[in-house]
């Protein structure tokens, strides 16, 4: 069957995580790879995910399938989480949610469920982009567009230009925006930015669909949502995709939710009928494990007010590695401003390197970051900062 087929291509990312396994240069640093590193380099379980997970083992009483969508009380918090206790969305039951496998899961099942409903639709994607957006959507029958987004000279948003362009997205078009924490750049929209975006979705009639990947990595949870409470506010339909596996550290367990906001409670109960008829035919409901440890977690106030405080450390760690580099750069007679780096939120960074910096950070220094300059600040500890500073330094000495 394979004989005559080419081999598809490596994911570029997991094939960097692969060539710094295998670098034997004990100063190697891993900046590459799409996970939260703590102080000492691991990525670590948190303490309030064994917490649940001691709990659930006294509990749980049976493997049986969980509902299509998950459990109930699993969504009920996910909305509470996303929107905010006390949204208008939350009382007047006008979302539907589905625990679905990652935030990867969300973001297909999302597509699949747009596909049937609007099939001459077009996705539109950031420029750049997480790479898997335009697979995902591709893969569910999308043709696919781009939005202009970062501007390398000024190292942020190009905010008139994005604004001019979903201007002209047709209506019933599906845009992608990432709600915060924008992979790869670490550039978002400000508060005041994000209303006039849900304005023109608004009146333009085109579908808004957030990728809310990292609530609560950016500057906290409520804060990082001003996305989603900008579109909330417009009351039109848009579509949420959630993934825990960054801010409750579940990368592995793969859990995530896709959250369907109509207009009124009666269009949510077929916005729900559909989106279960969708779950259905791809894995027909989601794994338990995962949903249950954040359903654990986020019912129970001292589980939750324990994991807010790891997520807070999370983040506040992140910041202080963007401002110890740049710091550190400084301190070493850098002269490029890279004061930008602090100003971005989450845990990539578009670091401004050139690929030939980027090659030589790799081939001479063991330095592992993404082709176009993007680092996982996370990656940074206090015993690689140094080494990583100098090696930059040395580099653009060059
Ligand atoms: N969206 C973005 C922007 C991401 O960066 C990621 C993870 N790298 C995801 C979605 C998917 O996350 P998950 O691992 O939960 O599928």
């Amino acid at each position: 069957m394979w004989k005559s087929v080419a081999a598809a291509p490596a994911d570029s990312i997991l094939g960097l995580t692969e060539a710094y396994k295998n670098d034997p240069n004990p100063h190697k640093v891993n900046l590459g790879v799409g996970v939260y590193m703590d102080n000492t380099g691991t990525t670590p379980i948190l303490q309030c995910v064994k917490d649940a997970e001691r709990i659930l083992l006294g509990v749980e009483q049976s493997k049986s399938y969980l509902p299509i969508s998950g459990d109930p009380q699993f969504g009920r918090q996910i909305q509470r989480l996303v929107f905010g206790e006390g949204s208008d969305i939350i009382t007047n039951d006008r979302a539907a949610t589905a625990h679905s496998p990652g935030g990867t899961g969300g973001l297909r099942i999302g597509a699949e469920l747009i596909k049937r409903f609007r099939p001459e639709a077009a996705t539109w994607i950031s420029s750049p982009t997480w790479a898997n957006h335009r697979g995902i959507f591709t893969a569910a029958g999308f043709p696919i567009k781009e939005y202009p987004y970062y501007d390398a000279a000024s190292k942020g948003l190009r905010f008139e230009d994005l604004l001019a362009t979903l201007n002209q997205v047709p209506a019933g078009d599906v845009v992608l925006l990432h709600a915060c924490c924008h992979n790869p750049s670490g550039v978002d929209p400000d508060e005041d930015q994000w209303q006039k975006i849900a304005a023109v979705a608004a009146d333009r009639g085109w579908l808004p669909f957030l990728d809310f990947a990292y609530q609560g990595l950016g500057v906290g949870i409520e804060a990082d949502r001003t996305a989603v409470t900008a579109f909330a506010a417009t009351g039109v339909d848009f579509f949420v995709a959630s993934s825990f596996s960054k801010n409750f550290g579940l990368y592995n367990e793969r859990t995530g939710a896709i959250t369907v906001v109509s207009p009124t409670a009666e269009e949510k109960n077929i916005a729900l009928s559909h989106l279960k008829a969708t779950v259905r035919v791809c894995y027909s409901n989601p794994p338990a494990h995962g949903g249950l440890i954040v359903k654990t977690i986020l019912s129970e106030p001292t589980l939750e007010a324990h994991w807010r405080q790891e997520l807070a450390a999370m983040c506040g760690r992140i910041v202080a590695m963007r401002q110890a580099l740049v710091d550190g750069l400084a301190a070493r007679g850098v002269n490029q401003d890279f004061s930008y780096i602090k100003r971005q939120k989450g845990m990539f960074s578009f670091s401004g390197l050139a690929d030939e910096t980027v090659a030589w950070l790799r081939e001479c220094k063991a330095i592992y970051v993404v082709g176009g300059g993007r680092i996982n600040v996370a990656g940074l500890t206090s015993a690689n900062i140094d080494y990583v500073c100098d090696s930059i330094a040395e580099a653009l000495r060059q």
